[in-house]
């Protein structure tokens, strides 16, 4: 059951339509190979964040979790759309460092995380993540809706289906919002690469639970 204390919603607005940048997963997941110090200056997640528990999935800090992905009826028409979904999920996967696994599923009722298409969005934006927490404020369920339209009726491109899967799966591990045109993570994201600030951020709010762990007795 799900409970209703829905505590978030995160949008990326959709203006624009060209892509061009180049997905250089193998190249940044060189860098980020071992485990990484986090200067808070580089990250837009404030301290005071992660010490107040924005919603994140709960870790022990010593294995990966894996999230379970199931794609909720994935338009036909659009191969793409799933295809174009399941290379942000690697993509996250390869280069963030977090002890968090993407893994699709077709067993619904298993998944954490689910991804849904609907038309277009009334407003200019092309996707939403909803999430829902348990009593202590970790997550629980998060659903991921992705538009196949612009608001005018034009086709989402493959490439701009990917940019915001890549953005909305930020929201999916508890990222907010960047102030730079730079990141995945800012609302009008127009890039294909998570940058390093996006990275640290991530890391931020997940190494902030090891060392919770490791400093407990
Ligand atoms: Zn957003």
């Amino acid at each position: 059951m799900i409970r209703p204390d829905r505590i978030g919603r995160a949008i990326v607005l959709a203006t624009g339509l060209g892509l061009s940048a180049p997905l250089l997963a193998a190249a940044q997941s060189a860098d980020y190979a071992g485990p990484a110090v986090v200067r808070p200056a580089d990250s837009y997640v404030a301290r005071d964040e992660v010490e107040d528990r924005v919603p994140r999935w709960r870790t022990n800090g010593r294995e990966e979790r894996v999230l379970y992905v199931h794609f909720m009826d994935p338009p036909q028409a659009r191969p793409g759309f799933w295809e174009e979904t399941k290379r942000a999920l690697e993509y996250w996967n390869e280069v963030s460092g977090l002890p968090l696994l993407f893994r699709s599923t077709r067993d619904a009722p298993s998944a954490e995380v689910r991804f849904r298409w609907i038309q277009r969005f009334d407003s200019r934006q092309a996707g939403t993540t909803d999430w829902e927490t348990d009593g202590e404020g970790w997550l629980r369920s998060v659903v991921v809706t992705l538009a196949m339209e612009h608001e005018d009726g034009t086709p989402m491109g493959d490439d701009f289906l990917r940019m915001v899967a890549l953005h909305e799966l930020g929201h999916v591990i508890g990222l907010p919002h960047s102030d730079s045109p730079a990141d995945v993570m800012h609302p009008g994201n127009r890039s294909l690469n998570l940058s390093d600030r996006d990275i640290r951020s991530a890391r931020q709010l997940y190494e902030r639970l090891e060392s919770e762990k490791v400093s407990a007795p």
